[in-house]
């Protein structure tokens, strides 16, 4: 099963925990055993999957790469947006979750974390589930 869904993003830099979304589609695909992938199609915006508990890993998270890579007038990219698509490789463009029973087989603290670092603007994530 292939599918996808949007994400409407409200700020440049952001982390938007779609790990709902994703077990959604996974319910939807009746698939119990599997993997599921999901691709992000964009070059100024990734995945990452870290912890959901404490809100303070988001902000840490956004604040230093922030640190590492600022926007700066020396990059030669005529957007002005090579900070964006660098953090983008940074935190990657897909993720790949084993499923049992229908469930993702994520750790208790994990969750799935649309990166956006050009906002806003609404953005596509790609879904496939695997049986196996
Ligand atoms: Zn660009």
């Amino acid at each position: 099963m292939t599918g996808s869904f949007t994400v409407s993003t409200s700020s440049r830099c952001q982390l938007i925990d779609i790990t709902s979304d994703i077990q959604d589609a996974i319910g939807e695909s009746k698939v119990k055993d599997g993997i599921v992938v999901a691709f992000i199609a964009h070059t100024t915006a990734g995945i990452t999957i870290n912890e959901n508990a404490d809100p303070d890993v988001k902000h840490d998270m956004l604040m230093h790469l922030e640190k590492l890579v600022p926007q700066s007038r020396e990059f030669h990219h005529a957007e002005g947006n090579s900070d964006s698509h660098i953090k983008a490789s940074m935190m990657g463009s897909s993720v790949t979750i084993i499923l049992s029973d229908g469930r993702m087989n994520l750790g208790t603290w994990q969750g799935i974390y649309f990166c956006e670092f050009d906002g806003p603007r609404t953005r596509k994530v790609w879904i496939k589930i695997i049986e196996g």
